[in-house]
């Protein structure tokens, strides 16, 4: 299991079950459930494959949230895309799916 910086990704289990996330400094963000880790992978390769670097939110500055389309019923499922990593406060400017190198709109 990797992160966005192409590292093995760190391991930990909570009373809430187990999580794969970036264990470097500074972080990509990268967190995903044990469950969803195949999806997650396949979903960062697919992402490394088209070149296009991790986007940083402007007015956060923060790198952005890779997340994967995980609605069986969409076309895109399965994709990788990014979102504002702020919980509190998100701009909606990072909600890009990546669909055959591209980022489009959700
Ligand atoms: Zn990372
Ligand atoms: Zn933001």
């Amino acid at each position: 299991m990797e992160c966005l910086h192409g590292k093995t990704a760190s391991n930990s289990t909570t009373d809430k079950g187990s999580f794969w996330f970036c264990g470097q400094k500074p972080s990509c963000g990268f967190l995903c459930t044990e469950e969803d880790g195949y999806l997650f992978q396949t979903a960062l390769t697919a992402w490394r494959a088209t070149g296009l670097t991790q986007p940083i939110c402007e007015s956060h500055q923060k790198p952005a949230k890779f997340r994967v389309v995980k609605d069986m019923l969409k076309k895109s499922y399965g994709r990788p895309y990014f979102t504002c990593a702020s919980r509190e406060n998100p701009c909606n400017l990072m909600n890009a799916v990546i669909i055959e190198g591209e980022m489009s709109r959700l």
